[in-house]
């Protein structure tokens, strides 16, 4: 895909959603970071299920570290692996507590470091929480950038520095938004909706899927309108032939 495509493909994301972010709900740096461990593997709404129950409650380190991992588990029991994401966040908080001063580190070796924290997470709380241009590559990223041509490659980190490298720089620190968003309600891994998409004309992908054309509505078969009085024939010969005369001009 060359450059003047990929610019124009992320002007009209842009017109169309000039203020994207993601779908967690959070308030603090510190709650993103509990969201975002929480949604490996679950879906944004069931994670906001759990977070809001659990944030009114707790929502800082020592509010969480203090729940202890057995209640923690209990406000999050609705998403998957739930166990053994109360035991990263619990220790997660415990570190937060003594090498941070409570506080998100807004640095990507320090966010790594901690338990249950990633690459892939560390991007989104250095994108959302802090500006930084980077790119989350989750599984809605990875297809659509390979499909459509945008940034292929064979791994996450691949497809992740191949966008880094070919997003335009005005772009990049929202596109990592739009294309989640792009991929999860437009381009859609079973069947993307090409009929509804803005970049149709500039995707590369060739097995595009468009709706069925419309069908011509069958005619209706015109419905005799007799304009005699509906009483029974007093000469049933000559009334069955009046019948079949009827249904041949039906037919
Ligand atoms: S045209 Fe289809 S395959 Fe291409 S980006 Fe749009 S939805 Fe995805």
């Amino acid at each position: 895909m060359n450059a003047s495509k990929r610019h124009e493909i992320f002007s009209r994301l842009a017109a169309a959603n000039p203020h994207p972010t993601t779908e967690l709900e959070y308030s603090t740096p510190f709650e993103l970071l509990v969201a975002v461990a929480l949604s490996a593997q679950s879906t944004d709404k069931g994670v906001n299920l759990a977070t809001r129950r659990l944030f009114p409650v707790a929502n800082t380190p020592e509010a969480i570290h203090a729940l202890g991992e057995d209640c923690l588990a209990d406000f999050i029991k609705t998403i998957g692996l739930y166990k053994s994401k109360a035991q990263h966040i619990i220790a997660a908080c415990r570190m937060l507590i003594d090498l941070h001063d409570s506080q998100v580190p807004h640095d990507r070796a320090a966010l790594e470091a901690l338990p249950g924290v990633g690459r892939k997470t560390a991007n989104v709380i250095l994108n959302t929480a802090f500006g930084e241009p980077t790119m989350a590559v989750d599984t809605h990223i990875f297809r659509v950038a390979n499909r459509i041509g945008l940034a292929p490659g064979k791994t996450v980190l691949a497809v992740e520095k191949k966008l880094l490298k070919h997003i335009p720089r005005e772009f990049l620190v929202d596109a990592h938004h739009w294309l989640i968003l792009h991929g999860r309600y437009i381009c859609q891994a079973r069947k993307p909706k090409c009929g509804e998409c803005i970049i149709a004309d500039l995707c590369e992908y060739k097995e595009k899927t468009w709706p069925a054309p419309a069908t011509p509505a069958t005619p209706r078969k015109a419905a005799v309108v007799s304009t005699r009085p509906a009483t029974p024939s007093p000469l049933p010969s000559l009334a069955s032939g009046a019948k079949g005369k009827r249904k041949a001009q039906i037919d």
